[in-house]
């Protein structure tokens, strides 16, 4: 036996899918995998998933109605290679797996938004990326044949050396920068803006309203007018812009306020494919939103100062940790490619959402 997991009460429905995939990652070809569960779905779903995923069950032990259970799952052959795996269903505009990656720079943000999917605030750890893990992640990124890397946070400003990543990154391929463009008015940070080039780097300015009152309400007070001094600093910089609002989608005059905020827009001389509109997720800090799944959702590989995750939206969510370690991306990229194909599998087999029934 090369292992046990303790699976807990997770099924295939709430994680275990991903948790599976990564630690038969570690076990050595025709090894067992011992997976202990106290979930009864489990013990009929791990088999159809082994199908798809090349593995073997060898036994299944445990009785009575209530467990534990353990399934014995012996390692076959690699999954199928990650080239060529296309995403699927993200929000907007899923990328080849493998040809963009999200890293997050920090945590902490000088704003503390509501509905914030990473939970950042003035008062959250840093946890700042190191910049030579941000390098190396881009490095091997482009060596993969990856195209676009964006930098997020917490407010990626905050990072007393982001503009080392990016004008580092930006050698090697697109960049974006998101940002709620309120810190970077002066001092240090200024000077960090000014020295970011301008010909592969694009920043995306988060503005929730044409409203000042709607934005502040949900992103604190003042931020609105901080965020519109930021965007037109940037652009008298000589940024591309991208303005994102994140909206729910179920508020009240919804279209409305995309209307107003194109206008705006218009009236900054930008045109209306520069907004996005993106919705809340219920993530982090935010008490309601989309319910993000990782059966349904894209996989936009996001790396961490501790670990890896299939999405940025998700790097709160035990569930959706792919790596304990952000690098090598290779593996991360290994593991979220065999989980899709199990996924698109199933999926071929007329599972919208893999229960493995
Ligand atoms: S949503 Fe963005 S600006 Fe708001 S707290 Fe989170 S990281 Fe900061």
């Amino acid at each position: 036996m090369a292992g046990r997991l303790d699976g807990g009460t997770s099924d295939c429905g709430s994680g275990l899918l991903l948790t599976v995939t990564r630690a038969m990652r570690g076990v050595p070809l025709d090894e067992v995998l011992v997976v202990t569960t106290v979930e009864r779905s489990v013990v009929e779903d791990l088999p159809a998933w082994a199908r798809l995923a090349g593995h073997t069950i060898v036994a299944v032990a445990g009785s009575g109605a209530r467990g534990p259970w353990e399934v014995a799952v012996r390692r076959g052959a690699p999954p199928a290679s990650r080239a060529g795996t296309a995403t699927a269903g993200s929000p907007d505009a899923a990328a080849p797996l493998g040809t963009r990656l999200w890293l997050y720079t920090n945590f902490d943000c000088n704003l503390a938004c509501e509905y914030c999917c990473a939970g950042s605030s003035p008062s959250a750890p840093a946890r700042r990326l190191d910049p030579a893990v941000a390098t190396a992640a881009v490095q091997e990124l482009a060596g993969l044949g990856g195209r676009e890397v964006l930098f997020t946070g917490g407010e990626p400003f905050l990072h007393p050396e982001l503009a080392a990543m990016v004008t580092s990154a930006a050698r090697l391929m697109e960049v974006t920068v998101l940002t709620n463009a309120m810190v970077f008015g002066r001092g240090t940070r200024r000077a960090a803006l000014e020295r970011l080039p301008r010909d592969r780097v694009v920043l995306q300015i988060s503005l929730d309203s044409p409203d000042p009152g709607l934005h502040d309400a949900v992103r604190g007070s003042g931020s609105f007018a901080r965020a519109r001094d930021g965007i037109a600093l940037a652009r008298s910089l000589g940024f591309r812009v991208r303005v994102a609002a994140t909206l729910a989608a179920d508020l009240p005059g919804r279209d409305r306020v995309v209307a107003g905020l194109q206008a705006l827009l218009a009236d900054d001389g930008l045109p209306p494919e520069n907004l996005l509109v993106r919705p809340v997720a219920h993530e982090g800090a935010a008490r309601a939103g989309v319910e993000l799944h990782l059966e349904d959702l894209a996989p936009e590989p996001t790396l961490t100062v501790d670990g890896a995750w299939w999405h940025p939206a998700c790097v709160t969510n035990p569930s959706m940790r792919v790596a304990d370690t952000p690098l090598p991306l290779s593996d991360v990229l290994d593991t979220i490619a065999a989980t899709v194909h199990v996924t698109q599998a199933a999926a071929s087999r007329g599972r919208t959402v893999f229960r493995c029934t």
